[in-house]
Formats: structure tokens, C-alpha cells, sequence
């Protein structure tokens, strides 16, 4: 069974979402909503899908990503479940980086978003137990999307506005650009 992904404008994902206790998280209905957001993000395809894009207001989500892109420091990362997550930025200051970014619940969009490179982060996981991860690059950037969700912040409120493309104009004009060449043409009106 699929759940139905809300699209932004819906006021769950606005709004920020509700802690889990462990013992919820060990529970069934949460255990069946993990299944069933797993086999959704699976489906739509993403890499990750959190509570507030199915209509819950949980600080729950779920991700897992296959694809291996080295300009984009992106490797495999198996699935998992995080819960009441908190989300540190390593480094000080931080280092940023700008790559396009989508959402399930922005359909047929991306923009340019800039994401601290490498991120601690502590939460619950799928059986209510504390883990720290220590992220960096892509799966650092899906981190703080995820995480971003869960207190009613889309991507397109840290978005470059100027390079909100539509997904196919992503492929038609950018794909193997580098983002500072892609803001360079997008970004100032002047070309
Ligand atoms: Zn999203």
C-alpha cells in the first residue's frame, strides 16, 4: 500500500512535528507507518520521505539512497529510520555546498540549495534506540532536508530563488555543470 504525498501549500508541511517516545516507536502503528513510508520513498522514487509529506506530524523519516555521483561526494547509504532527530553543522564556520535539490512534495522542481558539507547527527532509531551519525556530502545534504521537514521548513525557503528550474529544464540546460557556472548564468540577470 502507498501513502499519498502532500504537495506544498498542504499546512502539515508547515507546521512543526511532534516528538516520539521510544516506547511509540517500538509500538505497531508506527512500525506499520515505517513499512509503508519505506515502500512509498521506494515508489515515488526518493531518498528520502519524512512524516509531514504523508500527512503525519511526526518527527519521523525515512532514507535510503542507491546512487553513486563523485561530483556531488554521493555514495550508497542503506535504509534507515531516523526519530526525533537533532542535526549539528561540523566545522567552524561550516562548509557549504550549492548543488540543485528536489522534493516529493515540490513536484517537478529543483533549485539550487546551499547545505553545510558535513553534519553530526543525533536521533532515535527504528526500534527507539539513540544513534549519532556523522554525515557528509550528499547524504549530509538529505539529512538536513529530512530534518528541515520535520519543523515545517522547505527547500525552497534556503533555495538560490533565481535557479528554481523545473526538473526537465534541469536536464536540458545543466546536467554536468558546475553549480557556480549554473548561478553564474541564473543568478544575477545580467547575461
Ligand atoms: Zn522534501
Amino acid at each position: 500500500m502507498l501513502l499519498k504525498i502532500v504537495q506544498a501549500g498542504t499546512p502539515v508541511l508547515r507546521h512543526k512535528a511532534r516528538s516520539l517516545t521510544p516506547a511509540e516507536v517500538r509500538g505497531g502503528p508506527i512500525q506499520m507507518l515505517i513499512e509503508l513510508m519505506r515502500e512509498t520513498m521506494r515508489d515515488a522514487p526518493g531518498v528520502g520521505l519524512a512524516a509531514p509529506q504523508i500527512g503525519e506530524p511526526l518527527r519521523l523519516a525515512v532514507i535510503e539512497d542507491q546512487v553513486t555521483r563523485d561530483e556531488a561526494e554521493r555514495a550508497p547509504v542503506p535504509f534507515h529510520v531516523i526519530v526525533n532527530p537533532e542535526v549539528r553543522f561540523r566545522g567552524d564556520p561550516p562548509h557549504m555546498l550549492d548543488f540543485f535539490e528536489g522534493c516529493l512534495s515540490v513536484e517537478g522542481y529543483q533549485a539550487i540549495v546551499p547545505r553545510a558539507r558535513e553534519v553530526t547527527v543525533n536521533a532515535l532509531d527504528h526500534r527507539g534506540e539513540p544513534i549519532t551519525i556523522d554525515a557528509s556530502g550528499w547524504y549530509a545534504r538529505i539529512l538536513q532536508h529530512e530534518i528541515d521537514h520535520l519543523n515545517g521548513t522547505l527547500y525552497i525557503d534556503r533555495m538560490y530563488p533565481r535557479t528554481y528550474s523545473t526538473a526537465r529544464n534541469v536536464s536540458s540546460f545543466w546536467l554536468g555543470h558546475a553549480p557556480g557556472e549554473i548561478m553564474k548564468a541564473l543568478g544575477d540577470g545580467e547575461g
